[in-house]
């Protein structure tokens, strides 16, 4: 036989054989929706809740056995039901790789209902959370927060797909989210915005005049009292650093010094104070930090001390998320109209929505603007210079060792 016509075959068998893990998983994670919103499922997936304490160690063997019996053993035989009737009527060998699939977990689960195998539940492996949530695919500290953080978001069990879609990858009840630069028009149309979502709202400003909606708590600080705040930040699941100065033409040594001084440095003062208060276990899975870098990271903004000032924000961000305790998203927007920019053309009500929207679906990149050539220039930077740092930086230990 021809050897590309055999190479052509088995790349697409491979590929049908991915599909179908896809699928097995899609249907785990429809199953455990099932589990939360389908009355006659609640009471057996009601066991998985009760089975975990917040450090993942079971409740007690009893419990962990019965929520294995009747929730994962019962998921994983849907699982294996459902791959095996879509390979059965495709005459698609390759898609019952996913019936295998989903026996490695149907045997396990069946083995633990019993009291053997426990070391095979990976996602509940008990101990203190050491990653940040991952991005693609489930791991401890994703799933930790649907049983800590909320329980009606993070339904996925393996690929993250369900809750992007759902816009579950994130939960802001209940959360405390602190916003500097609350009184420009970004700042008042994401407070309403966090509010909608059920976040509890501090308002960092600078401004004594701003005023506020009744739910939100107000903070005045000034730039350069940074560490003043640090009482504060403890308790801040959500940081958004989102102050900023734009000195148009300017191009004294005053306004150099001005904008580096407030849209860099004092952000990433706060930022690294605020890495200061990931302490805990639990604050590797819930705390994150949320900076407005701009487009002017990749498109000029027709202010050159303004793109300048933000695009070292923005660097020096990427050096920062290589080793950052928590998840950090970067705002990128393009012109919306405010007082910095009164020819803006999209409103910051709308590029707040928007903002959330991304979020809940867990953009790390939140991009958001009419210009097209942000959303390839943009993640091409990133990338490159996210790697460019990694190859010729290291982390504080490391180089002390060296000198
Ligand atoms: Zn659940
Ligand atoms: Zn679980």
């Amino acid at each position: 036989m021809d050897f590309n016509l055999l190479f052509g075959e088995a790349i697409v068998q491979s590929l049908l054989g991915l599909i179908s893990i896809i699928l097995a998983e899609l249907v785990r994670d429809i199953y455990h929706l099932a589990g939360h919103y389908w009355k006659p499922l609640q009471k057996f997936h009601n066991l998985h809740h009760k089975a975990y304490c917040p450090d993942l160690t079971m409740t007690s063997l009893e419990v962990y056995k019965k929520a294995q019996w009747y929730n994962d053993v019962p998921e994983s035989m849907v699982m294996v039901t459902a791959t095996a009737l879509v390979a059965q009527l495709s005459h698609i060998w390759a898609m019952w790789l996913g019936c295998l699939y989903s026996l490695f977990f149907l045997i396990p689960a069946i083995a633990r209902s019993q009291g053997f195998l426990l070391q095979t539940d990976l996602t509940h492996k008990p101990g203190e959370l050491v990653e940040i949530p991952s991005q693609w695919t489930v791991n401890r500290t994703y799933h930790w927060r649907h049983h800590f953080d909320q329980g009606n978001a993070y339904f996925c069990g393996y690929f993250t797909l369900v809750d992007k879609i759902l816009g579950t990858s994130l939960s802001l009840k209940g959360k405390v989210v602190a916003i500097t630069g609350a009184s420009g028009s970004l700042g008042q149309a994401l407070i309403e915005e966090l509010l909608l979502h059920k976040a509890k709202v501090i308002a960092l400003t600078t401004n004594a005049d701003a005023c506020f909606h009744e739910k939100v708590e107000v903070l005045h600080w000034k730039i350069g009292s940074e560490t003043d705040l640090m009482p504060f930040l403890k308790n801040v699941d959500i940081l958004i650093i989102n102050h900023g100065v734009n000195v148009y033409g300017n191009r004294s040594a005053a306004a150099i010094q001005k904008s580096y001084e407030v849209n860099a440095f004092s952000a990433l003062k706060l930022a690294e104070l605020f890495f200061e208060t990931v302490t805990k276990s639990s604050h590797r899975a819930l705390k994150e930090l949320w900076i407005n870098t701009s487009e002017a990271e990749v498109n000029p903004a027709f202010s050159p001390l303004y793109e300048l000032s933000k695009r070292t924000l923005g660097d020096l961000i990427t050096l920062r998320r290589l080793d950052a305790p928590c998840i950090i998203r970067k705002l990128v927007l393009g012109p919306f109209k405010s007082q910095l920019n009164p020819y803006g053309v999209m409103s910051a009500r709308w590029v707040s929505r928007a903002i959330v929207a991304l979020a809940k679906r867990d953009f790390r990149n939140i991009i958001v603007t009419i210009n097209p050539i942000t959303y390839i220039a943009f993640p091409v930077k990133e990338f490159f210079q996210s790697l460019y740092f990694r190859l010729f930086t290291s982390k504080k230990e490391q180089s002390q060792l060296m000198s």
